[in-house]
């Protein structure tokens, strides 16, 4: 999608510090990271939100969960904890309209969220 910003990161259009990519996903650093680690895991497609998946994107969405996974045990991250959030819509608080992951750790979390 032209104008999206996380499209154009896949693109290398927009410079982000990528930290892992393959066909299907690509994951980078949050430009305004709200914890020590802060990743954003996304689906090189282009997907809205999730009020717009489809049956077809069932797979790479548990690749993408299945990654996080992944990370956290490679960055040590499983042991004290982390959170996974994917906001949709705007009373979520959902800015960027390219489906997104956020990885958060390496602080306390509250609950519930603000
Ligand atoms: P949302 O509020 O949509 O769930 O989260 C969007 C996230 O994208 C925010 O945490 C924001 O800091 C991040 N973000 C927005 N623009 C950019 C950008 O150009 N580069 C990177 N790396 N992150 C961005
Ligand atoms: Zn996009």
């Amino acid at each position: 999608m032209q104008e999206c910003i996380f499209c154009k990161i896949i693109n290398r259009e927009l410079p982000a510090e990528i930290v892992y990519e393959d066909e299907q996903i690509s994951v980078f650093k949050d430009i305004n990271p709200v914890a020590p680690v802060h990743l954003l895991l996304i689906p090189k497609k282009h997907i809205s939100g999730i009020s717009d998946l489809k049956e077809e994107d069932a797979g790479i969405m548990g690749r993408i969960q299945v990654l996080a996974a992944n990370l956290a045990g490679e960055m040590g991250l499983a042991q004290d904890g982390f959170r996974l959030v994917c906001n949709c819509g705007r009373d979520a608080g959902q800015l960027v309209m390219h489906i997104h992951y956020h990885l958060l750790s390496g602080r306390t979390f509250k609950w519930p969220p603000g």
